[in-house]
């Protein structure tokens, strides 16, 4: 038995922002697993430079947003190839935004509409000033060479 044992100290505190109730900064990290189920093949087609919506076989609804079953009728979709140009149906420029995007303000949200397709998708004007987006213009896809496989790794520009 050792009467002396003490646990090792380190350099690490916390700041304290208040004493009544206590108020400490404490740094937090998770390694999460997250699974893209049936939505796995949108983001697989991401990193492959596609665009994937959904078709309804039964009504013919067509998603830009996939959907694993029709919003209409309910009815089971297929994936379908969307078309890589569009046009901007609306927009807006963001002067405030999330932790992760606010080192990119200002930055410009589009909603983009696709020949044949009935829904919209909700996408990142790149390369235009913030006056400059107007509704209709035509856009084109570009990818991150570097798929993250999120949302993000495509983005528009004008065509
Ligand atoms: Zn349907």
């Amino acid at each position: 038995m050792n009467k002396n044992a003490k646990l090792p100290e380190t350099e690490e505190g916390s700041v304290l922002f208040n004493i009544d109730p206590i108020i400490v900064r404490q740094h937090y990290q998770i390694d999460y697993l997250h699974s893209y189920a049936q939505d796995s093949p949108f983001f697989a087609g991401l990193a492959q430079k596609r665009l994937l919506g959904s078709h309804c076989p039964a009504c013919g609804y067509r998603y830009a947003t996939p959907r694993s079953h029709c919003m209409e009728c309910g009815e089971a979709t297929q994936w379908i190839e969307l078309p890589q140009t569009g046009r901007i149906h609306t927009f807006t420029t963001c002067y405030f935004g999330g932790e992760e995007f606010l080192d990119q303000t200002p930055f410009t949200l589009i909603l983009v509409e696709f020949d044949d397709v009935d829904t919209l998708f909700l996408s990142r004007l790149v390369g235009a000033e913030p006056e400059e987006p107007s509704i209709g213009l035509p856009v084109r896809a570009r990818f991150l060479r570097n798929s993250k496989f999120k949302v993000t790794d495509v983005y528009f520009v004008p065509a």
